[in-house]
């Protein structure tokens, strides 16, 4: 199968498994994880109408910066050190692994310095796996308050990645468990912070997680093929 026809068939389960729920599927998007795939394999998904590209590592993400002339939305989705963040500064949409405050200053810090805002995703280890990044469950409302506070960073929902499991049910309850974190934030009115983003579910359980509220969907095996 072609990265275009693989793209048609995830679209069509993403809004299958809206429409399931009972949601609109315009209410959920698509990141394709292009990490470690060539730049042209970006490009040919992006003339099968695909936007938004998800990539793990600050130096890979630079280079298909430069070498792509494609007006893509780029997200960074992976372990991100503070020391890497001057190099992406203005040049990417989102951020979905903030985890730490140290992170979030150094990100308000040279967004600021271009008289810009970052918005962000607060990454959250709900499984509690210790091979995981992600503030705990019980530090995320302390981490969003603080991040709050940072004039150039806009903290707009949650992300997770759960344990890996054969059976995407297994994951399910996980996502749930982001959902519900993501509704006590609500509750706790914090002057600044959106919670309108949940970024969950990838390859093997993506459907589970828009089941549960996800608004993003991290898919790489499933369009590129196997890394
Ligand atoms: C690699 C990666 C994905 C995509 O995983 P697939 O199983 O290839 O769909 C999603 N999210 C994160 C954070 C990743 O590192």
């Amino acid at each position: 199968m072609s990265i275009s026809q693989n793209l048609a068939n995830i679209r069509l389960r993403i809004r299958a498994a809206a429409e399931a729920a009972g949601r609109d599927p315009d209410t959920v998007r698509l990141v394709a994880v292009s990490k470690t795939r060539p730049a042209g394999d970006i490009v040919e998904a992006f003339q099968a109408g695909q936007t938004i590209f998800g990539e793990n590592y600050v130096q890979e993400l630079t280079a298909k910066l430069d070498q792509l002339q494609e007006p893509i939305q780029w997200h960074v989705i992976g372990h991100l050190q503070s020391n890497k963040v001057k190099y992406i500064a203005g040049r990417v949409a989102l951020i979905h692994s903030v985890d730490r405050f140290s992170l979030a200053e150094e990100i308000s810090r040279q967004w600021g310095k271009l008289g810009m805002v970052c918005p962000v995703l607060i990454q959250v280890n709900i499984s509690g796996e210790t091979t995981k990044s992600g503030t705990t469950e019980a530090g995320a409302l302390q981490l969003v308050r603080e991040c709050a506070r940072l004039p150039n960073l806009r903290i707009k929902g949650l992300m997770t990645m759960p344990p890996f499991f054969d059976d995407p049910e297994a994951a399910r309850p996980y996502f749930a468990g982001l959902r519900r974190l993501s509704e006590e934030i609500i509750a706790a009115g914090i002057a600044g912070v959106e919670m309108v983003e949940l970024s969950m579910g990838m390859s093997g359980d993506f459907e589970a997680a828009i089941q549960e509220g996800a608004t993003l969907v991290r898919v790489g095996t499933a369009i590129f093929g196997e890394r």
